[in-house]
């Protein structure tokens, strides 16, 4: 079985195989290296192979991780994905950077209330149910433009960018269309509000090609560096 630090190798050739093939420079896409159900012996070792970002999907796993990876933490950079109820607001706001997978007003406002004054602000991102279904998380496209404003005028956040999870598609082509959805709705809410959001958040072990064909900037990968679940 390929180590850690191997999987890591080919992931990093892989992107920039990706972005070459997408005209962009290397450095415009950032690796989010999402470490759930891992232990964080695992993260520790892919931090000896390079990486600082790291994702959590489930709030206890990720503050236990964070924990135990406390020597780590001015190294580290701790990114949640996965869904949050509001009474696990406030042990976000105080242990994460990174929220992506904001879809509604209130669970903003807490953690604005609740991010602590010492830290810098929480960086976040509005999850997008880009593929309209309705068992899936994320604010709805039309809902999107009014919880951004909402959003961004919040203290103690910074609203970056954009996140999805788009259904698994079988080709490329398929692939990209959620991707291109994605990255228009962030140019339009750019463009019309005023924002400067930098941040799409999109594209995973199975589809991290199409997604920097689009624009992502910040691919979330787990499965291709730590192995399946
Ligand atoms: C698990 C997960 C990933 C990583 O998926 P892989 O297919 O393992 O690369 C990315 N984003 C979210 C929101 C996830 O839950």
């Amino acid at each position: 079985m390929a180590t850690i630090s191997e999987n890591l190798q080919q992931l990093h050739q892989r992107l920039t195989s990706a972005c070459k093939a997408a005209n962009r420079p290397v450095q415009s896409v950032t690796l989010l290296a999402v470490s759930k159900t891992f232990a964080a012996a695992a993260v520790r070792e892919a931090h000896a192979a390079g990486e600082r970002r790291f994702g959590e999907n489930y709030v206890q796993e990720g503050l236990d991780k964070i924990e135990q990876l406390a020597d780590l933490r001015s190294q580290l950079e701790w990114h949640l994905i996965g869904p949050l109820q509001s009474n696990k607001t406030r042990a976000v706001a105080e242990a994460f950077d990174w929220v992506h997978s904001v879809d509604r007003l209130k669970i903003a406002q807490r953690l604005a209330e609740q991010r602590p004054a010492w830290l810098p602000p929480l960086q976040v991102c509005l999850q997008v149910n880009i593929s309209g279904e309705s068992s899936k998380s994320g604010c709805s496209v039309a809902e999107l433009p009014a919880l951004a404003r909402a959003v961004a005028a919040l203290p103690r956040l910074k609203l970056r960018g954009l996140m999805a999870i788009p259904e698994p598609a079988a080709d490329f082509e398929a692939q990209r269309q959620p991707h291109r959805a994605l990255a228009r709705l962030m140019a339009e809410l750019n463009s019309t509000q005023d924002l400067a959001l930098d941040t799409l958040s999109m594209g995973m072990s199975a589809d991290l090609e199409a997604a920097i064909a689009e624009g992502a900037t910040l691919v979330r990968v787990g499965t291709a560096i730590f192995g399946g679940r």
